[in-house]
């Protein structure tokens, strides 16, 4: 079943044809007009309420289609999930960060969302995982202790918004040092980005700049001018993604995308604690007792996928919700049948051209496909697709 898909056009997308979600929404409803101006940040494929994708066969909302026969979805899935489709899919194209979050395990979102239901909407958790379409860049993690320990002893303005941070225990200066940061007046914590921007717009050696993270902290400055969200530059791993790989954010891991095109999957939750970068609430208490303060490098953030077959390579989480599939056929490929799925999938075409059926295949096409469902298809050029599936 082709799906028609919708976009969110949050202001921190990418404009017009920069974006990749304006791209596929172009080449997959050709009537759609790109406006130049329009930012263009998210594509979603699923049955969340906020942009339902509907089957374009009659016009029918996906979740009645699954509502009206939930064998579509595949035994395992009902019996464990019920008549949902447990995962939202997304195209994101970003060109401003988005903010510093973390989400919480399913414990601690029951308890969130019983206590404060208008802040915390469900009691999902909210596993993620992104995979680059082009060169991406996020915080991820925390850093190494020993790095953290060194921009603590060397930036001044960090320095200064440290209060009573004197432990032996990595853990808890880290902890300490993070709710100290976040726990500073609005005020204060302005003067300190004011400062922190003069002194490093000053630095001259290369080898400096790059151990102050001057161009991040300049870039983010520029899109969030004094935002307590630029201090956890020197907190979290920079991360830089080449098209194909992936991090996947585990419960109570702090992030924040910063830019770029991904493709993304999630579980069917709202649940963030932010942390900066951003004009909303900043929840300091449950987000400095929630997170997992693991310090690594950021190699170790790197999600890795294993071969499935020639043409396919799968990202499964340690999650039941969702995995996903990134499949890559080389052109002039005849009737090759995809890896048929326990569950039901969702597919989007993200470049080539090939077809399926008499159903062209175009970059931005997206196909709901039932569970043990077989999927040929032949390729005219190289053809890549993503395919999320249940994990189970
Ligand atoms: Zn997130």
């Amino acid at each position: 079943m082709e799906l028609i898909c919708g976009v969110q056009n949050y202001e921190w997308g990418k404009r017009g044809k920069e974006s990749k979600v304006a791209e596929f929404l172009k080449s997959a409803q050709p009537k759609n007009k790109i406006e130049k101006e329009t930012p263009y940040a998210e594509l979603w494929m699923g049955c969340h309420p906020s942009v339902p994708s509907k089957v374009k066969q009659g016009n029918q909302l996906l979740q009645n289609v699954i509502i009206k026969d939930p064998s579509v979805l595949g035994k395992n899935v009902t019996d464990k999930f019920g008549n949902q489709l447990p995962f939202l899919f997304k195209i994101l194209s970003i060109n401003k960060a988005l903010s510093i979050q973390a989400h919480p395990s399913k414990k601690l979102a029951e308890e969130l969302h019983a206590k404060q239901p208008d802040i915390y909407k469900d009691p999902n958790y909210k596993p993620e995982m992104a995979i680059a379409l082009t060169p991406f860049e996020a915080l991820c993690g925390f850093r190494p202790v020993c790095e953290i320990k060194a921009f603590l002893q060397a930036v001044p303005e960090l320095k200064n918004l440290m209060q009573d941070v004197n432990t032996d225990d990595d853990f808890q200066l880290v902890k300490s040092a993070i709710r100290s940061v976040l726990q500073q007046p609005k005020e204060k914590v302005e003067e300190e980005v004011n400062n922190l921007i003069d002194r490093i717009s000053k630095i001259k050696s290369e080898h400096q700049k790059c151990f102050e993270n001057v161009e991040l902290i300049q870039r983010l400055s520029k899109q969030f001018p004094g935002d307590v969200g630029i201090f956890m530059v020197y907190f979290l791993n920079h991360i830089k993604l080449n098209p194909g790989e992936a991090i996947y954010l585990a419960e109570c891991e702090p992030h924040a995308y910063l830019c770029g095109d991904c493709v993304e999957c999630m579980a069917c939750s709202d649940n963030v604690v932010r942390a900066g970068l951003t004009p909303k609430l900043i929840d300091v208490d449950t987000l400095v007792s929630m997170l997992t303060y693991q310090c690594t490098p950021p190699e170790d953030k790197i999600f890795w996928p294993c071969v499935e077959d020639t043409y396919t390579y799968v990202f499964q989480p340690p999650v039941p919700d969702f995995a996903v599939a990134h499949i890559k056929i080389p052109g002039q490929t005849n009737q090759h049948a995809l890896i048929k799925r326990k569950s039901a999938s969702i597919l989007v075409v993200t470049s080539g051209k090939g077809t399926s059926e008499n159903r062209e295949l175009v970059p931005g096409r997206v196909f709901f496909v039932p569970a043990e469902q077989e999927f040929k298809l032949s390729s005219e050029e190289d053809l890549e697709i993503f395919q999320a599936f249940v994990n189970i």
